[in-house]
C-alpha cells in the first residue's frame, strides 16, 4: 500500500508538518531514529508569526502558559546600556519573544498529534530513498534492524542539519561554517539583570548575551576570543561565570547548569527545497547562526507553507505545480534570515577596535529611529517575511496596502474566522460571494461586512494574502482561482 505522505524526523519540523497534514485528513507515518524524544532545550525563542499560526492550530495557549515573554533586548557594554530593541512594537498579538526550551514545543507538538491519532515512530531511521515516477521508495531500518520497504507519493524530509535524505538525493548544502567557537549553557543567574528582556553586551572581541527563561534561569551565549575554556567537554558554570565576568558590567553568580554546549555556526542553505517528490525542510533546507533565534521558528514555517498546498493537491482541489510554490516562497524568505543573521554575526564578532567603538557611537543613534526599530521588530517577530512578487502572488490583486503574497494582519478575529483547510473568502458582495461559492471545496466564504465593507480578502490557511480586490473584480477571482485549484463538478 502506498502512504500519502511519510515525515523523516520529528523534531520541530516533522512534528509541525505532521499535525498540520493529519489534522487535514492525509494519512502520514512520521519515524524518528531517536528511541527518545530529545530533552536539550536548543531553540528557545519562539517568534510572533510562529504563535500566531501555531495558536488557531492548538498549541499556543499552552505554550504562552509555559514560556517566558521578553518583550526587548537590551545593548549593553559593561554595565552601560546603549540601547533597547523594542520588540514590543511587533505589529502582532504576540509583541514579544517567547522564551521556551524546545523540548517542550516538541512535546507539545507531539501530544497535539497524538490527539489527533497519530503516533511518531521512533528508533525507525530511513536508510534509502529512490525516487520513482508515482511514488518514492524508502527503506526503514528499525531499532532491532529489521527493515521494511514502503513506498510514499510523497516524502518530507525534515531530517535535520545532516539530512540523509538530501545527502542521498545530491541536493548540494553550499555555504560556510564560521571559525569562531560559541558556547551556550541553561544556568541559573544570581544578579541584576532584567527577567523580560534579552541583554546582549558587546565588548572588544566578543559579546554574553542572556535570554530570560524565568524564575532566575538564563539561556547564556557566548564567544571565547581569549581562549579561556580550554578542553572540548562541555562548558561548566565556572567557566561560563569567567566569560560572564571577561565582558558583563552587572554582578552576578552563575551556578546550576542543567544543558551546556560548544558549537560552531554553519551558514548554509539549499539551492531547491524540492527534489521531485520529496520536499526539504527545517534545518534539512537551511542552518544559520541561533542568536537571532530564527532557525526552528523558518522550520516550523516551512511546514505549514507546506502542508495545506500539499493536502490540497492530494485530494484533487489543486493543481500538481501549486507544489512548486513551496520551494520559490520559502527560499527567499530562508535567503533573507542567513543573511541577516551572517551580519549580525560578523557585527557582533568583530575584533576590529575601530569597529566596534563604531558600533557603540551607531548602536543608540540608530535605534533612536522609529523606522529602525519598527522594521528590527517585525523582522525578529519574522511578521514582516511574505511572499509578494512569487507566481502564486501574480495576478492576485491587492487591497490598500495589502498586496497578494503579504501577511494578512490577525485583526477582527480574522485568524479565528478562518477556513485552515481551504481558502477563505471574506467578502460582503454578492457578485463575490457567487464566486466563492463555485468554488465551493476550495474555498469556504465568510460574511465580512465589518471588515472590508466595499472589498474582499480571499486569505490562504496560513494567513497570507491569495487575492483581493473590489466588488467589480469577480473574474479576476476566478481566473487566479482557476490558474491554481480544480473547478468542482457542477452537482444538478
Ligand atoms: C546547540 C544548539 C543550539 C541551538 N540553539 C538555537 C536557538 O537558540 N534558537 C534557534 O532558533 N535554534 C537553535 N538551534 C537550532 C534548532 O535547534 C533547529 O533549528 C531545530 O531543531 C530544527 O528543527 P528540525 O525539526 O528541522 O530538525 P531537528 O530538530 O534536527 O530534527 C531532525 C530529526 O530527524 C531525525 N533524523 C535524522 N536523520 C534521520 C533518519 N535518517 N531517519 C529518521 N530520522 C532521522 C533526528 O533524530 C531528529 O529528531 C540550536 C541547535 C543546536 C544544535
Amino acid at each position: 500500500m502506498t502512504i500519502p505522505v511519510l515525515i523523516v524526523g520529528a523534531g520541530p519540523s516533522g512534528l509541525t508538518a505532521a499535525v498540520e497534514l493529519s489534522r487535514l485528513g492525509v494519512d502520514v507515518r512520521i519515524v524518528d531514529r531517536a528511541v527518545r524524544p530529545s530533552t536539550e532545550s536548543r531553540a528557545l525563542a519562539v517568534q510572533a508569526r510562529t504563535m500566531e499560526l501555531l495558536r488557531v492550530r492548538g498549541i499556543g495557549d499552552e505554550m504562552l502558559a509555559l514560556g517566558n515573554q521578553a518583550r526587548a533586548a537590551g545593548l549593553y557594554t559593561g554595565d552601560r546600556k546603549l540601547a533597547p530593541i523594542e520588540l514590543h512594537r511587533m505589529p502582532s498579538r504576540f509583541n514579544f519573544i517567547l522564551m521556551l526550551a524546545q523540548s517542550e514545543t516538541e512535546r507539545l507538538l507531539a501530544e497535539q498529534l497524538a490527539r489527533q491519532g497519530v503516533k511518531v515512530e521512533r528508533g525507525v531511521e530511513v536508510t534509502s530513498v529512490r525516487p520513482g515516477g508515482d511514488t518514492v521508495a524508502v527503506t526503514l531500518r528499525g531499532a532491532e534492524g529489521a527493515e521494511e520497504r514502503v513506498e510514499a507519493s510523497f516524502v518530507i524530509a525534515t531530517d535535520g542539519p545532516r539530512s540523509t535524505l538530501r545527502k542521498t538525493l545530491g541536493v548540494p548544502f553550499p555555504g560556510r561554517t564560521l571559525p569562531q567557537d560559541y558556547v551556550l549553557a541553561d544556568l541559573h543567574i544570581d544578579g541584576d539583570l532584567p527577567e523580560d528582556e534579552v541583554s546582549i553586551f558587546l565588548a572588544r572581541g566578543g559579546f554574553v548575551a542572556v535570554f530570560p527563561m524565568g524564575r532566575g534561569r538564563f539561556r547564556m551565549m557566548a564567544t571565547d576570543p581569549d581562549g579561556l575554556l580550554d578542553g572540548d567537554a562541555d562548558p561548566t558554570a565556572e567557566q561560563m561565570q569567567r566569560l560572564y565576568d571577561r565582558t558583563v558590567g552587572v554582578p552576578a553568580r552563575l551556578h546550576d547548569v542543567n544543558w551546556s554546549s560548544r558549537f560552531r555556526i554553519n551558514s548554509r542553505h539549499v539551492p531547491t527545497m524540492r527534489a521531485g517528490r520529496v520536499f526539504l525542510g527545517g534545518d534539512a533546507a537551511h542552518v544559520h547562526s541561533p542568536a537571532g533565534g530564527q532557525g526552528m521558528n523558518v522550520g516550523i514555517q516551512d511546514m505549514v507553507n507546506l502542508s495545506w498546498k500539499l493536502a490540497m493537491v492530494l485530494d484533487g482541489r489543486a493543481r500538481a505545480d501549486l507544489l512548486d510554490t513551496y520551494s520559490s516562497e520559502r527560499l527567499p524568505v530562508i535567503r533573507t534570515v542567513v543573511r541577516f543573521t551572517e551580519i549580525g554575526t560578523r557585527v557582533f564578532n568583530s575584533t576590529n577596535p575601530v569597529l566596534h567603538a563604531l558600533r557603540i557611537r551607531l548602536a543608540p543613534k540608530a535605534l533612536a529611529r522609529n523606522a529602525v526599530q519598527n522594521a528590527a521588530a517585525a523582522m525578529f517577530g519574522q511578521v514582516s517575511a511574505g511572499y509578494r512578487g512569487d507566481a502564486l502572488a501574480e495576478g492576485g490583486g491587492g487591497v490598500g496596502a495589502l498586496r497578494a503574497g503579504d501577511r494578512v494582519p490577525d485583526v477582527g478575529g480574522l485568524y479565528d474566522a478562518l477556513d485552515l483547510g481551504a481558502l477563505t473568502l471574506f467578502t460582503a458582495g454578492q457578485a463575490i460571494v457567487d464566486v466563492g461559492r463555485s468554488w465551493d471545496g476550495v474555498v469556504s466564504v465568510r460574511d465580512a461586512a465589518a471588515l472590508t465593507p466595499d472589498g474582499w480578502l480571499l486569505v490562504r490557511p496560513d494567513g497570507y494574502l491569495a487575492a483581493a480586490g473590489g466588488p467589480g473584480d469577480a473574474a479576476m477571482l476566478d481566473r487566479w482561482l482557476e490558474r491554481w485549484f480544480v473547478r468542482p463538478a457542477v452537482t444538478i
